[in-house]
């Protein structure tokens, strides 16, 4: 495209919420033949809600719960702030006068695993079952149970572990975004296959793609992951898009082809991406790709 229907493109992208950084994305959006969705937050709608708590350690649930908050109160997840939300409740309930939360030593973020900090001298991780796996805490069958029964009913299990030990978790529900299955059967008609990552399991992954509409699913995998599977659908020859919020989304939004990041995810991800959705809508995904065509299509 010339520099000026570049230019007149992006300023229509700007007017309607689409930033467009450069005209390389712009030039690329219209060979887009497949858009590979993060889940959480991008298919979602990011606000996870805390809909059970189960403590197996014999500790008071208020003082399991603080735990779990102070670690959380650090992270930028949606789920942690699922988890910092239900604490919250619950102490006001419990406990109206004990404002504060415990202070945090050597927190860490383990993208597409959880976080992990110490709270007065305790070891905690907080996050899915891979990071208790790589940490070498034990899941008992018990704990099993209570993932397995969240996980069908489309739910994620959060696991707190305290001196490597679980001590309890949470199962969240974040619903779709309203939009979504229909952004996914209008790209269809498009002829642009639609492709789901996420770092959460398989059994929850599955759920909210019926829900969606999309058939192809890619679970359990951390952000490199990620970025090796939009390497993989490029390496098959396909311009590929990568629409995504997270941290955790940063190395697939670089690898894509075209990276969308969406407007309310983080920093990191809209540094990364090639176009802001700054609606966080998902119709315009289709927006940015139609602009795309429009202006190649008026040039040639
Ligand atoms: P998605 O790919 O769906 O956006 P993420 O890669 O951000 O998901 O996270 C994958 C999984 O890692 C989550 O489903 C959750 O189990 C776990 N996780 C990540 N960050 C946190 C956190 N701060 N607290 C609890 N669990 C977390
Ligand atoms: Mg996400």
């Amino acid at each position: 495209a010339t520099p000026t229907a570049v230019m007149v493109a992006t300023g229509k992208g700007a007017s309607q919420g689409v930033l467009i950084k450069g005209g390389s994305a712009l030039e690329k959006a219209h060979k887009v033949k497949t858009v590979v969705f993060d889940k959480t937050g991008t298919l979602t709608v990011g606000k996870p809600v805390v809909v059970s708590m189960k403590v197996f350690s014999p500790m008071p649930i208020q003082e399991f719960c603080d735990i779990a908050e102070a670690v959380e109160a650090n992270s930028e997840h949606p789920i942690a702030k699922a988890v910092v939300q239900h604490a919250k409740k619950l102490r006001q309930m419990n406990s109206p006068n004990l404002g504060h939360i415990a202070e945090v030593q050597d927190f860490e973020v383990h993208p597409g695993y959880g976080v992990s900090g110490k709270v007065s001298q305790k070891v905690v991780l907080v996050g899915n079952k891979r990071l208790m796996v790589a940490r070498k805490v034990p899941i008992s069958s018990e704990v099993e149970d209570y993932m397995s029964e969240s996980e069908q009913l489309a739910h994620t299990c959060v696991l707190v572990a305290i001196n490597g030990m679980v001590s309890g978790g949470f199962a969240v529900t974040d619903p779709v975004k309203p939009e979504a299955e229909r952004v996914i059967s209008f790209l269809k008609s498009m002829n642009i296959m639609s492709i789901m990552v996420t770092g959460d399991n398989w059994a929850t992954a599955n759920a909210v793609a019926k829900e969606v509409g999309i058939t192809m699913v890619i679970a359990e995998t951390d952000p490199l992951g990620k970025a090796d599977k939009i390497k993989d659908l490029q390496s098959k020859g396909m311009a590929v898009a990568m629409v995504g919020d997270g941290i955790n989304d940063s190395p697939a939004l670089a690898a894509a082809d075209v990276g969308m990041a969406i407007g309310a995810g983080t920093d990191v991800a809209i540094e990364a991406a090639d176009i802001v959705l700054m609606k966080s809508n998902l119709e315009d995904v289709v927006t940015a790709i139609d602009l795309s065509r429009k202006t190649l299509a008026r040039i040639r």
